[in-house]
């Protein structure tokens, strides 16, 4: 008998049943494989990947091993969004706990005061992709790419998506996707608490000596043990090295090779502090171009949290404070912190594979520090079961890790390159040497074509092989670029009068959105809007979660 094609049966046929079953049954373990991990350092890096081991390879044995005299980087608070998605859906964090204990804020995306002289500022809101309002209509209409989405104009109003109608209040939160600001200490109390109740063993003891050996089959040297300051040894069978800028087993014990990124990036300190909001918070991350460098604004509830990112070929500590002071006269708290941009020429050797400070750094002019240890942790956790089967996936992750990571070189070179908001020493040598040649191509595109999102498909498909997808792709690069006006040959735009009405109806919604303070008052009181945000079968945390 014929068969009926009928929708169920085709269906049967347009599906990918070996993928599914393969995805399904992935086995839990294989024999000489990973079943004891341990974890090298208890910061932010340290304990999220505690945390995704436990709940995504829950069979493994996980121990976590600090300093207690190494004090954590303490840092690290402005965020994107996806690590909503990674830490409510991924790790399983509830978000009404979440809230109550690290008490963060929430970013719509970061004002920059960059680019142009005088009082000149323009948005990176995180809409970008949306582009609802439009990128040429803009550019055209109002010499400024931050009136091209709709979170653009929220930002320059200094609201928020939650809506006052007739004395109703609207939440539009699940629609426009927000990141957080974090307080690093609450966030690795509340990360290490939540280890604790899934039985990730923590042993506070500083390792001194590590013992190598060389395992059959394999070229890469591998862990053998860990030796404690008290002369206590600890053996697993793979490590994570989440020891900070120490980089105590990637680098210190396994020789990897750091390859800096110093001749794109020239800034190597920071100095942190505080400053009194006086009752109003800005719904997004500042950077402001300072003489030898910029200021990160970081609005949390009780301050603002700053930190003036420096070279010190350009300028001295002592001089890096007296212009910060001068600038922002009620701040106090201040702290130093040396770092060095780049990354090693491995993530992985051996039995070792390093996250966050310990693998790379690259200052934090777009938030992209736990963004990029999220990439890591969730990377190692996809390579499970670990065994000798698995150099292939070692290879391909050392060579997609460092591919992103230099993307994300190039990306922040392009914010130095194109600077002109001052005239300083410091930025005059950024414009004549910054060295952005991996997008190089893409800027010549650029330049000949105009914004590289407006692009044919075809072309952006290229084009988005030498920039990369993975976090800010043409749009990020687009905002950056239009927004420090670089100039590019003209382009056909839509009708006028089509982009001028568009502009209303966001310029309307964002005059109607409760300012931040209130809005944060607002959300405390409607905790169920955050229950929304996080579980809409189409909002925006989900289909962040699809693609993590
Ligand atoms: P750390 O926090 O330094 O932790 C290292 C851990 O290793 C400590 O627990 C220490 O005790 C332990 N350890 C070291 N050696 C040993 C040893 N021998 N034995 C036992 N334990 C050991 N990221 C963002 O996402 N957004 C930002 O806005 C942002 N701003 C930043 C600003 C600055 C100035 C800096 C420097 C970083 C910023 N970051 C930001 C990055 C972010 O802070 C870090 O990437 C993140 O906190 C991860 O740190 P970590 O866990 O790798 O290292």
């Amino acid at each position: 008998m014929a068969t009926a094609f009928t929708m169920p049966v085709l269906r049967e046929l347009f599906t990918n049943h070996e993928l599914l079953h393969r995805e399904a049954h992935q086995p839990t373990s294989v024999p000489d494989g990973v079943r004891s991990v341990g974890i090298l350092g208890g910061g932010t890096a340290g304990w999220l990947m505690a945390l995704a081991l436990k709940t995504r390879v829950p069979w493994l044995e996980v121990t976590l091993i600090e300093a207690p005299d190494l004090p954590i980087i303490g840092v690290g608070e402005a965020t994107v969004p996806s690590l909503v998605a990674f830490l409510h859906h991924y790790l399983e964090l509830d978000v009404l706990d979440f809230t109550r204990e690290v008490r963060p804020t929430w970013k719509q995306g970061i004002r920059f005061e960059w680019g142009q002289p005088g009082d000149y500022v323009f948005q990176a809101p995180f809409d970008w992709e949306v582009n609802g309002v439009g990128l040429l209509g803009a550019m055209a209409e109002e010499q400024n790419v931050s009136a091209f989405t709709l979170q653009g104009h929220l930002m320059a109003q200094g609201t928020t998506p939650i809506l006052e109608t007739n004395g109703e209040l609207q939440s539009f939160l699940p629609i426009l996707a927000f990141a957080y600001h974090l307080d690093n200490p609450s966030l690795v109390a509340f990360l290490e608490k939540t280890a604790a109740e899934l039985e990730v063993r923590h042993l506070r003891a500083e390792v001194v000596e590590v013992e190598t050996a060389s395992v059959e089959g394999d070229d890469d040297p591998h862990v053998k043990r860990l030796v404690t300051r008290d002369g206590a040894t600890i053996e697993r069978d793979f490590y994570v090295d989440c020891s900070g800028f120490g980089s105590f087993l990637l680098e210190k014990a396994l020789g990897a090779r750091f390859e800096s990124y110093a001749s794109s990036l020239f800034t190597d300190r920071a100095l942190a502090f505080q400053a009194p909001h006086h009752g109003r918070p800005m719904p997004y991350t500042t950077a402001t171009t300072m003489d030898a460098g910029w200021c990160w604004t970081i609005p949390m509830r009780d301050s603002d949290h700053h930190g003036y990112v420096y070279a010190s070929a350009h300028l001295s500590d002592d001089a890096a404070l007296a212009e910060l002071k001068k600038r922002w006269p009620e701040a106090e708290g201040e702290r130093l912190v040396r770092f060095r941009s780049g990354r090693h020429d491995r993530a992985w050797i051996g039995n070792v594979f390093a996250v966050g400070n310990a693998y790379g750094f690259v200052e934090p002019l777009e938030s992209t520090g736990l963004m990029m240890i999220q990439r890591a942790v969730t990377d190692l956790v996809r390579a499970f079961p670990i065994g000798p089967h698995s150099q292939a996936m070692r290879g391909f992750l050392n060579r997609s890790i460092g591919r992103d990571w230099d993307r994300l070189r190039w990306f922040l070179a392009a914010h130095f390159k194109f600077n002109a908001k001052l005239d300083t020493p410091f930025w005059r040598d950024c414009r004549a040497e910054v060295d952005v040649a991996g997008i190089e191509g893409a800027l010549e595109l650029y330049r000949a074509l105009g914004p590289l999102s407006l692009l044919p498909r075809a072309m952006r498909n290229s084009v988005k092989d030498e920039v990369g997808v993975f976090f800010y792709g043409l749009h990020g690069l687009d905002t950056i670029l239009l927004g420090q006006r670089v100039p590019h040959a003209p382009v056909a735009r839509e009708p006028r009068e089509r982009w001028i009405a568009r502009r209303a109806l966001a310029a309307e919604f964002a005059s109607r959105g409760l300012p931040y303070a209130e809005a944060l008052e607002a959300i405390e009181a409607h905790p169920e809007w955050l229950v929304q945000v996080v579980s809409h079968p189409s909002g925006w945390v989900a289909k962040m979660a699809e693609f993590i």
